[in-house]
């Protein structure tokens, strides 16, 4: 369906769960986050019927999120329904530490794809950066993902100066021998750490760094002129079996092409990651509302997405923002 500026609100991400097995210092407080009740966590079947209306609105790819979505008990016959409402894309974003076990399950559940956030390639960064974080299980995962057949394996990186800048290269690196796509995030004034606003560090520094040590030939992105192909700048260095991605919200915000909706774990319905503003589909739900309404609901939503946010592509200030939610319970 089109909203008010034309742009086919095409994609759903849907958060599980605001429950996760990490702490990473940019997305929670060190105290943790306050948690939703769990009479308040809409219920798989809740979930399913929301997205089952959204599809008819026009929703084709839907990605499961958290929180950690890994940790919810039961995602596994989740995914598998909702695998089977025929979407063209089921994916998931997971921090990859229970992988490992999951990997194979998920797959057979059909998932199409995987996003592995992991920021560090340094085990003991990696265990300061998520606060307690273990790599070794991480990179069992993401071999165990390799050979259950997942393709492409994405690999979400948020740069944070002074932690995991430099670790840019050997990043971009790992594309030479391996067939991920390597994806570069900048850190968003959402969540984390208060205080760390000068953490940021743009794309166009970490492009121009990478572009010292080898060429980066530009990636089509394939979509067939739909709007699909998601906010990353995608290039190959020379001779890679992988890729890398610029996902870029702050210095290059990708406003006039967003295509998403997210629902999050309490079932609210919001139509921007930066700017609150949510509808709530779990109230109505359980007092018995129709689909007929809920359908209303999610075109009201679809129909109050923002043109866009203001970013001043330095970083954000997180004392300014205007989204009061972590992002643990949205998804990222
Ligand atoms: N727990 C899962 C994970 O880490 O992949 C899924 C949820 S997590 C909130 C989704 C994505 O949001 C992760 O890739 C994470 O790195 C990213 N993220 C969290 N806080 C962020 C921030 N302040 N700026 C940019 N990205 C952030
Ligand atoms: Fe957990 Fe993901 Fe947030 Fe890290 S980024 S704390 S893994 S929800």
């Amino acid at each position: 369906m089109l909203d008010k500026y034309k742009r086919d609100i095409n994609y759903l991400r849907v958060s599980v769960t605001d429950r996760c097995n990490l702490r990473c210092v940019y997305c929670m407080p060190k105290e943790g986050v306050s948690l939703i009740g769990h009479n308040d966590i809409l219920t798989y079947e809740e979930m399913l019927r929301i997205i089952r209306i959204a599809q008819k609105l026009g929703i084709v790819k839907v990605r499961v999120t958290g929180g950690e979505p890994l940790v919810r008990r039961g995602v596994t016959g989740f995914l598998g329904e909702l695998s089977r409402l025929g979407f063209e894309d089921v994916s998931l974003t997971t921090n990859g530490i229970l992988l490992e076990t999951f990997a194979e399950p998920i797959r057979r559940a059909g998932v199409s794809r995987v996003n592995v956030s992991l920021d560090s390639l340094d085990p003991e960064r990696y265990a300061r950066i998520t606060r307690g974080g273990d790599l070794s299980t991480v990179l069992r995962g993401l071999e165990r993902a390799e050979q259950v057949g997942f393709s492409p394996i994405k690999i979400n990186v948020v740069t944070v100066r002074g932690f995991n800048d430099d670790e840019a290269l050997s990043f971009a690196r790992l594309t030479l021998e391996k067939p991920y796509e390597i994806r570069f995030i900048e850190l968003m004034p959402i969540g984390g750490e208060k205080g760390s606003d000068g953490n940021y560090v743009s794309n166009d520094e970490l492009m121009e760094r990478i572009g010292r040590v080898g060429t980066l030939h530009p990636v089509d992105r394939g979509t067939g002129g739909r709007n699909l192909g998601g906010p990353a700048r995608r290039f190959r260095l020379d001779g890679a079996r992988g890729a890398i991605g610029f996902i870029s919200p702050i210095s290059h915000n990708f406003c006039h092409a967003c295509n998403r909706l997210r629902l999050t774990a309490d079932g609210g319905l919001r139509a921007c990651l930066m700017i609150d503003g949510e509808i709530d589909l779990k109230g109505p739900m359980r007092g018995g509302c129709s689909d007929g309404d809920l359908e209303m609901l999610i075109r009201k939503a679809i129909m109050s997405k923002p043109r866009g946010q203001q970013t001043d592509g330095a970083g954000g200030d997180r004392s300014r923002r205007k989204c009061a939610r972590e992002m643990s319970a949205i998804g990222g």
